[in-house]
């Protein structure tokens, strides 16, 4: 029998906050001490009341802005600045009217040493990736909400990241979209045909993130800090309306009292 390789340091992490401090230049204290971890084959949620701090965090998370204190990791090395490897989805649909589907994708590999054929070869696979395959030529005044939402996480995908940051990704969707988005996004993330490795998601939509994550951290307080972290087990699909979902609901809410100023 061959010895067992045994490795104490190989780490699954592929990003991480350690220790981070933040305050904002007029003097408001958002973040003491933020331990954030997303492993490999991993959807992370970060909840928390509104203001607290959750988009700030994912600024941190992708290098747009700077800790006063604390690093993030991106595959064990410190991230200084934004990078290719790590794509923020913003909350406001983002896409250019003037330009079609496949030209919205394009934007992501510009700075990339790449022709324009191969350019849009791999526009054309992202966009059929969520489901838009044969409408690359659309404008986004002739797509629906969930249909640019799609063609902003073609565009990211394009860019071959190991990391999502998403910023309540289905909150400008009316709600119907919206759910047909969360039930196909899980797949469409981790199809395995990519390099993405993990997600990291912020909401305050309880229900989405019971629906979505492996694992839920909730940011509360003031400096906000993780007051709870929580793994989802329920097998996927998941269910809503079942009692096993609604007891996993009411748990994480207890979580979510108001912000309380430290003294
Ligand atoms: P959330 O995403 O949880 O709603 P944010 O990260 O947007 O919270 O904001 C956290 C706190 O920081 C809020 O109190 C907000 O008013 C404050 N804040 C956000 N951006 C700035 C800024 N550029 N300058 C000063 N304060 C800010």
């Amino acid at each position: 029998m061959e010895a067992e390789i045994k490795n104490e340091n190989v780490s699954n992490s592929v990003l991480e906050a350690d220790g981070i401090y933040f305050s904002y230049d007029n003097g408001y204290d958002v973040f003491e001490n933020i331990n954030i971890r997303a492993d490999s084959g991993k959807f992370v949620a970060i909840i928390g009341p509104s203001g607290i701090g959750k988009s700030t965090l994912l600024r941190i998370l992708g290098g747009f802005l700077k800790p006063d204190k604390g690093i993030v990791k991106l595959l064990g090395k410190t991230l200084y600045e934004p990078t290719p490897e790590v794509a923020l989805i913003h909350q406001s649909i983002v896409t250019f009217p003037w330009m079609d589907a496949q030209e919205n994708v394009m934007l992501s590999m510009k700075a990339k040493d790449m022709s324009r054929d191969e350019m849009e070869s791999k526009a054309k696979e992202a966009l059929s990736r969520v489901g838009l395959d044969g409408f690359e030529d659309l404008y986004p005044k002739e797509m629906s909400g969930g249909m640019r939402q799609r063609v902003a996480i073609a565009r990211a995908f394009a860019a071959d990241p190991y990391v999502f940051l998403m910023d309540e990704p289905f909150a400008h969707l009316d709600e119907l979209t919206a759910e047909g988005l969360r039930q196909d996004i899980y797949n469409i993330l981790f199809s395995g045909e990519t390099p993405l490795k993990s997600v990291i998601m912020v909401s305050h939509n309880l229900t989405e993130v019971l629906e979505l994550a492996d694992e839920i951290y909730i940011l509360n307080n003031i400096p906000a800090t993780v007051v709870g972290r929580v793994e989802v087990t329920m097998p996927r699909p998941r269910n809503p309306r079942s009692d096993n979902f609604n007891a996993n609901l009411d748990a994480l809410y207890s979580y979510l009292t108001p912000p309380r100023k430290k003294k």
